[in-house]
């Protein structure tokens, strides 16, 4: 099931099931949140075209960011490999949505691309056993975790450079049904034909249940928080006029242009 939040007239946002009928992709609304309401539908359906997608979420306390966890992304960087995920905090406020800006602070001089498999959390949850995982997980979304690279190596705790507003797109929406241990996750540029990031989920040095233990041994999960996996090797600058598609294999694809502030 693919879960969407979107808006129609830039009216409030609401939740649906995307779905198909004659051909075309349609949106069964939903009438509350499901993470806090469940799967309950409205009865009202609308096409895909008429709406607009946003975040498939905001995260009501935190997104978990895990660093260098595909080998050959820590080698790209010069580092060694970590013996156990290496955590890091996005604000909620970084989250945005498809085809939102990404806004380039002035601050920075390498604004760059990570394309990643984002966990959704759908159960508050402490101390999850890695077989256990599944349980507390509602699905997965695709995000790009937007690294101010200099900021990163200049200061030694990464919240600015991992938390400017902007910095977490979301989406296009929430798979919930995905088996994540092979999946393809790439970055293109519009205009430029190579792909620059093309990794598969194989390559995590830490697997999802590993991840959702890891993190849930340190601080409690909610509904709603995120996980981002890590990103593969192929990271690279943005710069204003840009605009940037990451994607993981089996749920879809997030484009966002890149804005000077
Ligand atoms: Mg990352």
């Amino acid at each position: 099931m693919r879960i969407a939040r979107f808006t129609s007239d830039d009216d409030q946002p609401r939740f649906g099931v995307i779905g198909e009928r004659d051909g075309r992709s349609v949106l069964a609304v939903l009438t509350g949140d499901p993470l806090y309401a469940g799967i309950e539908l409205s009865g009202q359906s609308l096409s895909l075209d008429d709406v607009r997608l946003l975040a498939p979420l905001i995260p009501r306390s935190k997104v978990v960011g895990i660093g260098r966890n595909y080998a050959d992304h820590a080698a790209e960087l010069g580092h060694d490999l970590p013996t156990e995920p290496l955590m890091f905090l996005k604000p909620n406020t970084s989250v945005v949505g498809p085809g939102d800006p990404i806004v380039h602070p002035a601050t920075t001089g390498d604004l760059q691309w990570e394309a990643e498999l984002a966990v959704v959390i759908g159960r508050i949850c402490r101390d999850v056993p890695p077989d256990q995982a599944a349980d507390v997980i509602v699905g997965y979304t695709v995000a790009n975790d937007v690294t101010a690279r200099d900021l990163q190596r200049s200061d030694d705790q990464w919240t600015r450079a991992k938390g400017y507003d902007t910095f977490c797109p979301l989406g296009p929406w929430i798979e919930t049904d995905l088996d994540v241990s092979d999946l393809r996750v790439t970055t293109s540029l519009r205009g430029r034909d190579e792909l620059r990031q093309d990794g598969r989920t194989s390559q995590l040095i830490f697997d999802v249940p590993t991840l959702v233990a890891h993190v849930s041994s340190v601080m409690t999960l909610l509904p709603g928080d995120v996980i981002l996996t890590g990103t593969p090797a192929g990271v690279g600058r943005m710069v204003p006029g840009d605009e940037v598609s990451v994607s993981v294999e089996g749920i879809g694809t997030l484009t966002n242009p890149v804005l000077a502030a």
